[in-house]
């Protein structure tokens, strides 16, 4: 499908937030001689934000006039996205926020969303500088897909948005261990893999979850919207997309179907859509759920997009917005030969395949995991998470990214 640049409307107007130490911290860099131009020859104005320190952008966007942007592009890891999705949740008017087309530019070390953005695109895989690039045609195309957010919830009372992932154990623990093997770049995970196995762990803990056609929630199951423009001035084919509904200055209407059909968080409770598949983590789980009988866990692996690293397709069948938590667990008790094995496979996304009887995958729609091991790292989108008891629910479509 051609895409046709109109006669400029009205300019395309982009906050782009860079964050100069991510991947090798070459992003300013890749940025200047890779999308710079690219981005001015698509007519598509700029403001370049560029992070001083961890938590910048998140209030940044937090306290941002929002009407003044018609995107936000993130270019860095999935590190800086994720503080962008949980500054847009944390206003008031999170419910409109968090409508704001985003886009990401593989600029880390940690670039899942953007590995899974260009493989939705129905590329062959491409590793840094070419994904960035690909990263980058994309966004110039601007088309506007709905993402699902899950909501994650510690017993600490914390609660997060995320857009990719909730990793307990060997997973956890190599995304923060190969912080420190960040100058190789997207290979750190691979040497964090090996290293990780010379020395394998067994995790205790409960494991739940809701299975995906237990849940009879249809009030959850926001239909798809068809992919939009995210700016007037970068219209495919302006004749059809004129009377598109769906571009996106007249997306509001839309969205308001949108909120109807979600329904409010109760007054003074944290930021966001209620989360009607859990009760408190102090109680026991609903009836309707699923208790894994195991509780000697290698890892314990929740994706909601394809891609947990640029070459690791942990979840091969996960679309943007297919309002599932795609489940993974592998048991104790498989040896070191086999779970290499699992992670060679699943650069090609066929780990499924190698009949290993200790991996288990279910689609399921809201989790809680109880550590019972007393030491541990979990992750969220690849950061840390409180050490403790969480419980996730997928909120379908709730974003809204920049993807084909
Ligand atoms: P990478 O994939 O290379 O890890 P990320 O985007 O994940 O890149 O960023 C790594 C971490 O750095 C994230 O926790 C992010 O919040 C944080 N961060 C963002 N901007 C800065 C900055 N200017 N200085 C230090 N840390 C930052
Ligand atoms: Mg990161």
């Amino acid at each position: 499908e051609g895409v046709l640049y109109s006669q400029v409307r009205q300019p395309c107007r982009v906050m782009l937030l860079l964050n100069p130490y991510s991947g090798k911290g070459q992003a300013l860099a890749l940025f200047n001689t890779h999308i710079q131009r690219m981005l001015t020859e698509a007519g598509i104005l700029y403001t370049l934000v560029i992070t001083e320190r961890q938590n910048h952008a998140r209030e940044l966007v937090r306290e941002a006039d929002l009407s003044q942007w018609d995107a936000l592009v993130i270019m860095s890891g999935d590190g800086l996205l994720f503080e962008v999705v949980n500054g847009l949740m944390e206003r008031e008017d999170w419910e409109t926020a968090i409508q704001t087309p985003l886009g990401i530019l593989p600029g880390g070390s940690g670039n899942a969303l953007a590995a899974s953005v260009h493989h939705y695109a129905g590329y062959q895989p491409l590793l840094s500088e070419e994904l960035l690039l690909s990263c980058g045609f994309l966004l110039c195309k601007g088309l506007v897909s709905q993402m699902d957010l899950v909501s994650i919830n510690t017993s600490s009372n914390q609660r997060l948005f995320s857009f990719l992932s909730l990793a307990w154990g060997f997973v956890a623990d190599v995304d923060i261990e190969s912080e420190k093997y960040r100058y190789v770049g997207a290979a750190r995970f691979t040497v964090g893999t090996l290293v990780r196995l010379a020395c394998l762990r067994v995790y205790q803990g409960r494991l739940a979850y809701l299975p995906a056609e237990e849940a009879v929630h249809p009030a959850e199951d926001t239909p798809p919207l068809p992919p939009s423009a995210f700016c007037a001035s970068l219209l495919c084919q302006p004749s059809k997309a004129s009377s598109n509904q769906n571009t996106f200055h007249n997306s509001c209407n839309s969205n308001n179907a949108i909120k109807a059909r979600r329904g409010e968080a109760p007054a003074g409770a944290p930021r966001g859509p209620r989360d009607s598949l859990l009760v408190p983590l102090e109680q026991p789980v609903p009836g309707d759920w699923t208790v894994v009988e195991e509780e000697d866990f290698v890892l314990v692996l929740a994706m909601y997009q394809s891609h947990l690293s640029e070459d690791m397709m942990a979840a091969p069948d996960s679309t943007l917005q297919d309002g599932l938590i795609h489940l993974y667990y592998i048991k104790a008790g498989i040896s070191r030969t086999a779970l290499l094995r699992l992670f060679l496979a699943m650069e090609k996304g066929t780990h499924m395949a190698c009949d290993c009887p200790h991996i288990v995958y279910v689609k399921v729609r809201a989790l809680r995991l109880e550590p019972l091991s007393p030491k541990g790292v979990i992750t969220v989108d690849g950061e840390l998470l409180d050490y403790g008891p969480v419980q996730a629910q997928v909120h379908p479509g709730l974003a809204r990214l920049v993807c084909v």
